[in-house]
């Protein structure tokens, strides 16, 4: 695994291509917030059928809401709202990524780096 945080990755992914709306990755190689994850993750030529919550398990356990009130997303889960905030609020994937990571910090997820050695990701007990 590369990238230690969900939001790490769909910062690195944004910087290989263009953003994509309503599909992970389009004919051109653009992608949404989770498309640049996974681009980033697994490299470009990832194939479709990828589960992220193999990757980053929270994503798929952790509940959030959306930071602008929309009612049914007050209680949805990680990857979920990424995918909210990339098709219908046309967020940037990096204001994604800005986003994501104070609540990856909410959520007891904070991303340790040691000088020299692999990044880890640590559950805080609060
Ligand atoms: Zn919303």
């Amino acid at each position: 695994m590369k990238y230690c945080s969900l939001s790490s990755a769909i910062r690195a992914g944004s910087a290989l291509g263009p953003q994509a709306f309503g599909e992970w990755r389009d004919d051109n190689g653009a992608t949404c917030a989770l498309g640049a994850a996974a681009a980033a993750e697994l490299g470009a030529e990832y194939e479709g059928g990828i589960n992220l919550g193999e990757f980053w398990p929270y994503g798929d356990t952790a509940r959030t809401f959306c930071p602008k009130g929309c009612f049914p997303y007050s209680n949805v889960h990680v990857f979920g709202l990424v995918v909210h905030l990339n098709d219908a609020h046309k967020w940037t994937r990096e204001q994604i990524a800005d986003w994501l990571e104070s609540e990856e910090e909410k959520l007891g997820f904070v991303t340790l780096v040691e000088p020299g050695e692999e990044r880890e990701l640590a559950t805080v007990s609060a």
